[in-house]
Order: structure tokens, then sequence, then C-alpha cells
């Protein structure tokens, strides 16, 4: 299967095609990032699909416009240091790692966290800090940081996320039901918190001391 011609399909059709994804820099890295190698074996032919697909643990890797979406959100330039709630397959992390300058992620399954190091570290990543854990209350230790993404969906923005955010970051989350939510993006300015919604969006839920309850 040639697996960098479907990929380069996906960015054509499904991230620029649809005429919101613009930010050269993300373009740049889901062409070279291999999505394939985030899923099973099973499903590497479905890798490049317009869709969500299964990675274990009944949870999800995103639509990859979704992820493109996110990523473009928080406006990295590479400097950053930035904090992932919800490793899950790894796929987003290692997109993370090519635009930022540190990548600190954090999953709740075991089994998908471990997944996700063994695999960007065969890919070389470097800059990539694992966690197993509860995101919810963020990672004090290493905080503040200068973006912070949540892959599920939470009823709130957490508190702990908003504290840990550096002074001109951004948090970019989805907010709403146990269903349906909206992609959020809370930028803090001065200890200020501006919020803009971006669009419609279906997460799994964000489990966890600030999220929902399992
Ligand atoms: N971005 C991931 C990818 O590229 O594969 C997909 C993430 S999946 C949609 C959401 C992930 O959030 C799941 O793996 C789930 O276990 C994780 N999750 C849910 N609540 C969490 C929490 N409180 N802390 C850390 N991870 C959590």
């Amino acid at each position: 299967m040639d697996f960098d011609a479907l990929r380069k399909n996906m960015v054509e059709v499904q991230l620029v095609g649809r005429g919101d994804i613009t930010d050269k820099k993300v373009i740049e890295a889901f062409l070279k990032v291999p999505r394939h190698r985030f899923v099973s074996e099973k499903l590497q032919k479905d890798a490049y699909g317009d869709y969500p697909l299964p990675i274990g643990s009944g949870q999800t890797i995103s639509q990859p416009y979704m992820v493109a979406l996110m990523t473009q959100c928080l406006q990295l330039n590479g400097s950053e240091k930035v904090l992932e709630i919800g490793t899950g397959s790894g796929y987003q992390t290692a997109i993370l790692a090519e635009l930022a300058n540190q990548v600190y992620t954090i999953e709740r399954h075991p089994d998908l966290s471990k997944s996700a190091e063994n695999i960007t570290k065969e890919l070389g990543y470097k800059n990539i800090y694992f966690k197993v854990g509860d995101g919810t209350l963020g990672w004090h230790e290493k905080s503040p940081f200068d973006a912070i993404i949540v892959t599920a969906g939470a009823p709130d923005a957490p508190k702990y996320l908003l504290e840990q955010l550096a002074d001109g970051g951004r948090l970019v989350i989805p907010v709403g039901s146990e269903f349906t939510q909206r992609l959020m993006v809370y930028e803090k300015i001065k200890d200020e918190i501006k919020t803009n919604q971006v669009c419609a969006c279906t997460f799994v839920k964000l489990i966890g001391k600030a999220a929902w309850k399992e």
C-alpha cells in the first residue's frame, strides 16, 4: 500500500481542500507524520480516511481534519512547551512534536500511553514526555505551558489547566455535553481569559476530577 500517496491525498482533500487549514507548518507536519503507524495493522488501510478510528480501550484516534484544526488553533511557532491531555494513539502528540519545542502528554490508560511512547520513540521523537494519570489536574511541576490541548470532551475548561497556562498561552478544548461539544479556545492575557468558539464537534469523554465521572 502506498501510504505516502494516501497521506498526500488526505492533506490535499481533507485539510487544504476544506479551505480553513492554511498554516503551512501544520500542513507540512501532516505530510510528514505516518498516521498509519498509530493504528493496528488491520486498520492501516483506513488510516488516511476522513473519520476517527478505534485505537483500543474504547478510545479513538480523531479525524485528521479535527486534529489539524485543533493544532492550528494553538498557533505554534516552534518555541513552545505544550501540554496535551489524552495521548490516545500518540498521533496528535507526534504532530505537536513537529511544531513545538517540548510536548508533555498525559493519558489515563497505561496501555495506550505505552504504545504511543513506543511508536513515537521508533519514529525518532526526542521531545515528548509521557505520563499516566488524570490530565484534568494538569502537570503542575512542568507548568506553565505556552499551549494546552485537550483531545476529549469536557463539561467545562478544567480550572487546573487554566491555572497552568502561561501569560499569552492558549487552551484548546471541546466543551459541552457528554454527546456533543463546541471546540473552544481560551486565551490567557494578563490573568484575564478571552474565549472563542470554533465549531461543533463530538469527542469521547474527558474523565477525571475536573471533568466527567467514569
Ligand atoms: N489525540 C489522540 C490521538 O491522536 O490518537 C486521540 C485522543 S482520544 C479522542 C481521547 C483520549 O483522552 C483517550 O485516549 C482517553 O483515554 C483520554 N482521556 C480521557 N480522560 C482523560 C484524562 N482525565 N486524563 C488523560 N487522558 C484522558
